[in-house]
């Protein structure tokens, strides 16, 4: 069977792009367990496009898919419906599945009132989605497929549930069919935080992949030429020695790959930060969430401030970058606990935040509460709405205060960021240090070319990174520590200074088209073009080489005149 799977795209332009741009992993599982059983199957990214109508249709009209599924999350459940009734329109006999975490919360909903959708996988898909698909091929309907919802004679039903799978081993490694980056070893979360998706959609029940089949994943990827990974459980660290295993191979088999993580501030000590920095951890984010304990009492998130604080402490001590995640807008939220969230920023000192507005999504018990309140139906998405946002269920609460309380965290996390980067203590250990080099390094890239860079409230940037340089290279020689100093000393009119760093660090990297760049770019502004034209010509297509390389040759023939 032909088999188109898609990933949406919001209606409305979403304010962080990368929550919503990326295929879920889903997808690629079902995906590979299509493929091994001989069906033909592609994957589509369509989260940006909006208004491309046409371009979609050319699609349907090549493919000619048989079924097309859909990943469904709350803000992309419009764009799904629209391109679902684009499909009809265009392959009328083409069935249309829906699946994900809105589709399965909603799929009373789907099926009452958006006629284009024929089935919906609720819960875990692989196996599901298998039988729909047989079952399709077979012509009969999906009765007895446990874990679908349909219509039966036009009326939405669900069938029994279906049972988790119990070894996820078992399912075929999806990196042998697809490159990704967004990875997972595990499904699932055993705690029940009230804003979550998660505990409901896995029932608190966690399922793990193996060290072995999980560092094969990498390893494919790896070879494909993925080098980055953002590992996407839920909790990564859940179970301490399986981490340190999976860290283990990942060293044994020598792959050259950095990642970040997500944990949970009870769950990270010494011993773990260090086998996750040795294996390319780079970055772990943590769900904080407020300052206030009241209001982390809603969440049900049960934290202390001294785990939080000894997490900040610990991750950063080990060169990992430390992310927050914090909410706002919450149930009780006002200039007090606000002040109790930048009280504690000061405390941890994240080198990165995130700061959500407190959104209701289907399957949490905070949007159970809302629908209790206001005594609404799930029929309320059939509003033009992509979210519905805790304050505006609140009376207390109102737009403006919400919009002016994250600007108060934003302003105190950006304003305070120079002071937490400067009082960064790394461990000292010998083995790490050419990791510790390559943290600061990182972090100084932010604060001159990344995130960090064009950040108005984040006062004196380039200081703040010619410290990281500096302090990158006492620890070892980094070729992005070397061109990042010489760059900043360029920028100061210090083209001396640039070529002393960048002599320095062409000892090490010889090779490096960066390094030679910069190096002749400075000795140009220092009048020495015959001198640059030497570095230029080691990498002439490297660039803009082929034009550095005349302004030192117009140079010298008009000196020589
Ligand atoms: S927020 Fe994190 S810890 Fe809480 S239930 Fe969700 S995944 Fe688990």
């Amino acid at each position: 069977m032909n088999v188109l799977l898609i990933h949406p795209y919001c209606l409305e332009k979403r304010v962080r792009d990368y929550d919503v741009k990326v295929v879920p992993i889903g997808l690629y599982y079902i995906g590979a367990v299509l493929k091994e059983k001989g069906h033909n199957v592609d994957i589509l990214n369509l989260y940006d496009f909006q208004n491309k109508q046409e371009e979609i249709k050319k699609i349907f009209e090549i493919k000619r898919p048989n079924l097309i599924g859909f990943s469904v999350l709350q803000a992309n459940r419009l764009g799904a419906a629209e391109i679902a009734d684009l499909a009809k329109k265009v392959l009328p006999e083409t069935k249309v599945v829906f699946g994900g975490v809105a589709a399965t919360y909603l799929w009373s909903h789907f099926l009452k009132h958006y006629p284009q959708v024929d089935y919906i996988v609720v819960g875990e898909g692989e196996h599901t989605f298998l039988e729909v698909v047989e079952n399709l091929e077979n012509g009969q309907t999906p009765s007895g497929i446990d874990g679908v919802a349909w219509r039966d004679s036009k009326k939405p039903t669900i069938n029994k549930p279906r049972p988790f799978i119990e070894d996820i081993d078992s399912l075929p490694n999806p990196a042998k069919h697809f490159r990704f980056q967004h990875v997972v070893s595990s499904r699932g979360c055993p705690w029940n935080c009230t804003f979550c998706g998660s505990p409901r959609f896995w029932k608190r029940n966690v399922r793990f992949h193996s060290p072995t089949y999980f560092v094969d994943q990498l390893e494919l990827l790896a070879r494909q030429g993925v080098s980055h990974f953002y590992v996407s459980d839920d909790t990564f660290t859940l179970k301490k020695e399986r981490v340190i295993q999976i860290c283990k191979e990942i060293i044994k088999r020598k792959l050259r790959i950095s990642w970040v993580a997500i944990s949970r501030v009870n769950l990270v000590d010494d011993e773990i930060l260090f086998w996750m920095r040795k294996a390319g951890c780079i970055q772990i984010s943590y769900g904080v969430e407020s300052g206030s304990r009241a209001i982390r009492k809603i969440f049900n998130k049960n934290i202390s401030d001294h785990e939080i604080k000894r997490a900040f402490e610990l991750t950063t001590l080990y060169g990992i970058l430390p992310r927050a995640y914090f909410i706002y807008g919450s149930p009780g939220e006002n200039s007090s606990t606000i002040k109790k969230s930048i009280h504690l920023i000061k405390q941890i000192r994240p080198l990165s935040s995130v700061f959500y507005i407190l959104d209701l999504f289907p399957g949490t018990a905070l949007y159970d509460d809302f629908k209790k309140r206001f005594r609404v139906p799930d029929d309320i998405w059939l509003k033009p709405i992509e979210d519905i946002m805790y304050f505006e269920t609140d009376p207390d609460l109102d737009e403006e205060k919400v919009l002016q309380f994250g600007a108060m965290l934003r302003k105190a996390f950006y304003e305070n960021l120079p002071g937490f980067v400067q009082k960064i203590e790394l461990i000292d250990k010998e083995d790490l240090y050419p990791a510790h080099a390559d943290f600061l390094s990182r972090l100084a890239l932010t604060f001159t070319h990344g995130e960090y860079a064009a950040n108005d409230q984040i006062p004196k940037k380039d200081k703040v990174a010619k410290e990281l340089f500096k302090r990158a290279l006492k620890y070892h020689p980094v070729e992005r520590a070397f061109l990042g100093l010489a760059i900043i000393y360029q920028k100061e009119g210090k083209f001396e200074k640039s070529i002393e760093v960048l002599s320095q660090g062409l000892e090490h990297f010889p090779d490096s088209p960066d390094l030679n760049s910069c190096i002749a770019l400075s000795f140009i502004n220092a009048g020495d073009p015959q001198t640059a034209l030497s570095h230029l010509q080691k990498h002439p297509d490297y660039r803009n080489n082929k034009e550095l390389i005349q302004v030192c040759k117009t140079s010298l023939s008009t000196a020589s005149k």
